[in-house]
């Protein structure tokens, strides 16, 4: 941020430490590494409740999975919708892993708000002023994702937004923008991380799911965000890749999960 920006609220007070965001009793940027787990998108009572159960033993705090999927092609599979959301409450219930999940635009914000502990807005709506405004009143705490064409000082102005409007739960989610590579789904700006925490003092989590868009390269890229310095991560994780109907290729089964917060949980 630039000399000019310096009353932002993005940026904190000076000397009063990191912005710890508590979900429940899950504290974000308190100095734990907070993972984050589960299917792109709930499919089934069947999947999210195994995943829930799966991802939970290997020490997530909090399950993630779309009921409204922002999908590139209209033809593919847009989310259960409120279908999704019930199964998500039942996983939550059964499991008592927090929520996470997205809210794509306002017309099923408050109906997410209800459901989730963390609302989720996208890459492609980091940039939607009006929805960030609006989801920023619903009383919880919000997980924004960077857009994939978004420069750091234009996702620190989005969280801006958030703040502004009476919400101070935000969680930024560096999760890979593009570049002209093209050997990964999007490129993961590692860089991000450290730059941000010289910028902002809200909590800072990486996903290395959508960054990568395939399952080998999520463990190196979850192990290099934490030497960073991220806060968290969040992670896909599905139990029949091939099966999934958003995103399997880029899925973590569950035995492949579990040996990656065993090596960075020590779970
Ligand atoms: C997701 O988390 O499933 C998702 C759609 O992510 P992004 O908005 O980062 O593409
Ligand atoms: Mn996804």
């Amino acid at each position: 941020m630039s000399e000019a920006d310096g009353r932002l609220l993005v940026t904190g007070s000076p000397g009063r430490g990191r912005r710890v965001v508590k979900v429940g009793d899950v504290h974000l940027g308190a100095g734990e590494l907070v993972v984050m787990a589960g299917p792109c998108a709930v499919e089934s009572q069947e999947q999210i409740l195994s995943t829930a159960r799966a991802v939970k033993a290997a020490g997530a705090r909090v399950l993630r999975g779309g009921a409204y999927k922002p999908r590139t092609s209209p033809y593919t599979f847009q989310g259960l919708g409120e279908e999704g959301l019930r199964l998500l409450d039942l996983a939550r219930k059964e499991t008592g892993l927090a929520i996470v999940t997205e809210a794509i635009d306002a017309t099923v914000a408050e109906k997410v708000a209800a459901v989730a502990d963390i609302v989720q807005i996208g890459s492609r709506n980091m940039a939607n002023y009006g929805l960030l405004k609006m989801v920023a009143g619903l009383g919880k705490p919000v997980l924004l994702k960077r857009g994939m064409s978004a420069t750091i000082k234009e996702f620190l102005l989005a969280a801006e937004y958030v703040l502004l409007a009476g919400n101070p739960d935000v969680i930024l989610c560096e999760r890979g923008i593009r570049t002209f590579e093209n050997s990964t789904r999007f490129t993961l700006d590692l860089s991000a991380v450290p730059v941000m925490r010289e910028q902002t003092d809200l909590p800072i989590i990486v996903d290395p799911s959508h960054a990568a868009g395939r399952y080998q390269l999520v463990a190196p890229l979850a192990r290099a965000a934490v030497a960073v310095g991220a806060d968290g991560l969040i992670i896909e994780v599905h139990p029949d890749r091939a099966r999934a109907l958003s995103d399997g290729p880029q899925a973590l089964d569950f035995h492949q999960f579990q040996e990656l917060t065993q090596e960075l949980l020590g779970v």
